[in-house]
């Protein structure tokens, strides 16, 4: 429920607040939100705050569809995390295209690899779908759950550490096991102060809690900045994830639910300096310029929406986690969506972390015990080192100019790809990221 917050100097106190209501902080949200209502009583007090508006569904018009142009390739782990909230039923209604193969190949035709969900007895790899579907429904949940307090248009500016004491008569919470433990007051940009005993930034990649809490990341720039738009094709996308490496970086093409079966959501990473020069080409060059891109595998390009574009940065955080303060989701860990697992590794990071906290509260432990989030950290950070080593590895596999190099990954790709069992192990890995 959004909730007005005081915009005096008086600091309301919470047990746990979560910096960012994107994906992964309003998700890590709604699942203490259902923990504490399954238990029909609601130890923990939940704060979560976010600097924008509240996103907008998308138009399901499907005579003059309008898709957001950022989606999710969910994978089946993503997938439970909705289901469990009970909310994948609704998002399946509205627009979830569940995706049956997987192409992926080497501009020049020499090196491919395919997936294929039959041949691992599943129904799909996963789904597409547009992140303000995902959004709009945990926002829609939240309000329905009076434990929580969602407030939006307030940006965290700096942070203050504080020694409470706290007179353990009269409250129940959660924060009450803390006596004279240490909290951390938020203080945002409209004057409102916000304290709790853990604060979780899921603030995206620039995450001001990261830095404000001086938590060091290791990153590199990879000159490269992703274009992402709703491309209109002139052939069935057949419900296939398409991806091609061209020497310039990757294009994915990745399946819409449309009955013309012709939209896809594209993500087409290029050298910084060609990006833009594809930004600024009219709407028909661009239909031209990814039509010849993809090899014309869907035909032609027939349209193309407004189209954004992103700089593309490796991050990863040295420590999850520093006193009462813990990271997940891009605030964490930002890889190259080349594979689309931004959202799945950071929906991981919010189940992982929620019960982590939902176990340490039911032995009376208090939320920021070192012990919980310790093991939140060791637990996320070795999945997630895992899958970015692996997507950087794929990147560097298919980025090689060495006509050596790339022989020997033909060869090995054409190995894998004829090798059931391997590519099928693959696959499975794939569409578990666990
Ligand atoms: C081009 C591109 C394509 C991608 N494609 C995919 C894909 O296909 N599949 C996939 O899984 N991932 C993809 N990703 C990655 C994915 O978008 C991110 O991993 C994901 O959005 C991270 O979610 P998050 O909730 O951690 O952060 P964000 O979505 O960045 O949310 C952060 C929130 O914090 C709020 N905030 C920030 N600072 C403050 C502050 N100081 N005070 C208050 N609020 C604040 C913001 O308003 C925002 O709502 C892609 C990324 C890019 C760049």
């Amino acid at each position: 429920m959004s909730q007005p917050v005081e915009k005096t100097h008086s600091t309301s106190r919470y047990d746990i607040i979560v910096v960012g209501a994107g994906l992964v902080g309003a998700s890590f949200v709604a699942l203490l939100a259902k923990w504490q209502a399954d238990k029909n009583n609601a130890p923990l007090r939940i704060a979560l705050i976010d600097a924008g508006n509240r996103p907008s569904p998308p138009s399901l018009e499907v005579n003059d569809p309008q898709f957001d142009p950022r989606v999710v390739a969910l994978t089946h782990a993503s997938q439970s995390v909705f289901a469990s909230l009970g909310l994948w039923e609704k998002i399946q209604t509205q627009r979830a295209c569940a995706y049956t193969n997987m192409h992926v190949w080497d501009h020049d035709g020499t090196a491919n690899i395919q997936f294929s969900a039959e041949e691992i007895q599943q129904q799909s790899l996963g789904h597409i779908v547009e992140n303000s579907i995902l959004q709009c429904g945990l926002l829609d949940y939240l309000e329905e759950h009076s434990s929580v307090t969602v407030v939006r248009g307030i940006k965290v500016d700096s942070i203050e550490k504080e020694s409470i004491i706290v007179d353990g008569t009269a409250d129940s919470s959660a924060s009450n096991k803390e006596e004279n433990s240490s909290a951390t007051t938020l203080l945002c940009d409209n004057g409102t102060r916000l304290s709790a005993n853990l604060i979780v930034a899921a603030d995206g990649g620039q995450s001001t809690i990261r830095r404000l809490a001086n938590m060091d990341t290791r990153e590199w720039d990879y000159h490269h900045k992703a274009i992402v738009a709703t491309v209109q094709a002139s052939q069935s996308h057949q419900f296939t994830a398409w991806q091609n490496f061209l020497p310039s970086g990757p294009l994915a093409f990745l399946p819409l639910d449309h009955p013309s079966e012709k939209y896809c959501s594209i993500v087409w990473s290029l050298e910084s300096e060609q990006a833009d020069e594809m930004m600024a080409l009219n709407d028909d060059e661009f239909c031209h310029a990814v039509s010849r891109a993809l090899q014309h595998r869907l035909g032609d390009a027939v349209s193309v929406s407004q189209r954004y574009c992103f700089p593309l940065h490796q991050r990863h955080a040295i420590h999850y986690v520093s006193d009462n303060v813990v990271l997940m989701g891009d605030a964490a860990h930002t890889i190259h969506p080349l594979a689309g697992q931004g959202v799945n590794l950071g929906l991981l990071d919010a189940q992982a972390l929620a019960q982590e906290i939902i176990r340490g509260v039911e032995r009376d432990l208090a939320v920021s015990e070192p012990s919980i989030l310790r093991r939140y950290q060791r637990q996320r950070k070795a999945n997630n080192v895992e899958v970015m080593l692996l997507m950087e590895g794929l990147k560097r596999l298919f980025g090689y100019k060495n006509i050596a190099v790339r022989w020997l990954r033909n060869l090995g790709l054409k190995k894998v790809n004829d090798f059931t069992l391997l590519k099928n192990w693959l696959a499975k890995q794939a569409i578990k990221y666990k």
